[in-house]
């Protein structure tokens, strides 16, 4: 009712590092430049010197009273209690429903589920739980990304309710990139959460969550602890972005782990078919890809046959690593290839699937 008092707890102050651009309690977020310069402004990120801020607990209560799962998230836990899960990023245009449901039908029967979010080239997209009904129909769960930088608190308690009705097999929480990158700098960034407390107000919904950690994004020595708090905070699963291959993503689990981290781990490979989807990936924010893997795919006789490969390999080393419930897909296409790297994904996780079976 207008102007009623509201029935959830009073947030936490804002208590981030001052300076930060996204006003960040919980910080830093994962686009720290190697250097440690701030992803947007020019200067060093202000969570370089601090310590790992502790979780404080202030979820926001649901003011629908309920905290029921969605069914596709439960079935998706029991997915990920059994391992060797494949996600792919999915490639659909923006605002295309067609393309949407050819990519998703593409896609059905060969991966677990898509992981649908943002794109820097295409910040206006279809809101995720329309895009998570739209996927549900079109035959593959929904795994959604929702970030901090478009909607206030508000707009997003409203997204993880139509998320439950749309049935999202999971919610991906990241506070995004800064409107000063990507396609739409006009826009004013809100940044009123943070991942770490929209992963709180997410679980508090009962979604199944995930986060995302950038293993060698400075201060790398403190990224174990921060992924800690998000832990604390109700994240289940972590997407471990791309760090250079097996050996890099085994030794931060282990030191997540020594520190209390249960949560599963879902690492990033690399998804290079052509070139354009090459380009595409090196825009990809503290990217650290395999030695030799980008070129080796592209100076392939068959790129798309060798980028397949490499892929599926990658996956399979990464599936072998304790802690380690699953892969994603990562990467996106050139302009106009989306179902043909669908089609490559399929292929890729199917490859994947089968060689876990056998
Ligand atoms: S790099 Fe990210 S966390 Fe650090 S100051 Fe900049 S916006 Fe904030």
């Amino acid at each position: 009712m207008p102007g009623s008092p509201s029935s959830s707890p009073a947030p936490s102050p804002a208590t981030g590092a001052a300076g930060c651009p996204k006003h960040m309690e919980y910080g830093p977020c994962g686009g720290v430049e190697f250097s440690g310069r701030c992803e947007v402004a020019d200067h060093a990120c202000s969570f370089l010197s601090l310590a790992p801020v502790r979780w404080r607990g202030a979820l926001p209560a649901d003011p629908a009273g309920h905290v029921a799962p969605p069914p596709a998230a439960s079935l998706m836990r029991e997915r990920l209690a059994t391992g060797g899960v494949v996600i792919a990023d999915f490639p659909a245009r923006a605002l295309d429903a067609e393309s949407l449901s050819a990519c998703a039908r593409a896609l059905s029967g060969s991966v677990d589920a898509v992981l649908a979010g943002d794109s820097g080239t295409a910040r206006v997209q279809f809101p995720p739980a329309y895009r998570a009904r739209l996927l549900s129909d079109a035959g593959v769960d929904a795994w959604m990304g929702v970030n901090a930088r478009d909607r206030n608190r508000v707009a997003l308690e409203g997204e993880a309710a139509a998320l439950a009705h749309a049935g999202a097999a999971g919610v991906h929480c990241v506070t995004g990139d800064h409107t000063g990158i990507g396609s739409r700098p006009d826009a004013a960034p809100v940044f009123d959460l943070d991942s770490t407390r929209l992963a709180a107000m997410m679980a508090s919904r009962g979604h199944l969550v995930s986060v995302a950690e950038a293993p060698l994004s400075p201060p790398v020595e403190s990224r174990p602890a921060r992924l800690l708090e998000k832990q604390r905070a109700g994240a289940e699963v972590c997407f471990v972005n791309h760090a250079g291959g097996p050996e890099p993503v085994r030794a931060f689990i282990e030191r997540a782990q020594n520190l209390g981290v249960t949560m599963g781990f879902i690492p990033c490979v690399p998804v290079i078919v052509d070139r354009g989807s090459a380009e595409l990936i090196r825009g990809f924010t503290s990217l650290a890809l395999p030695d030799g893997y980008l070129y080796g795919i592209l100076e392939a006789r068959n790129v798309r046959a060798q980028g397949v490969a490499a892929a599926s390999r990658l996956a399979l080393e990464f599936l072998t690593i304790p802690g380690v419930v699953g892969v994603d897909l990562s990467g996106g296409p050139g302009a106009g290839k989306e179902l043909e790297f669908a089609e490559a994904e399929a292929e890729i996780g199917a490859a994947v699937t089968a060689a876990l079976r056998s």
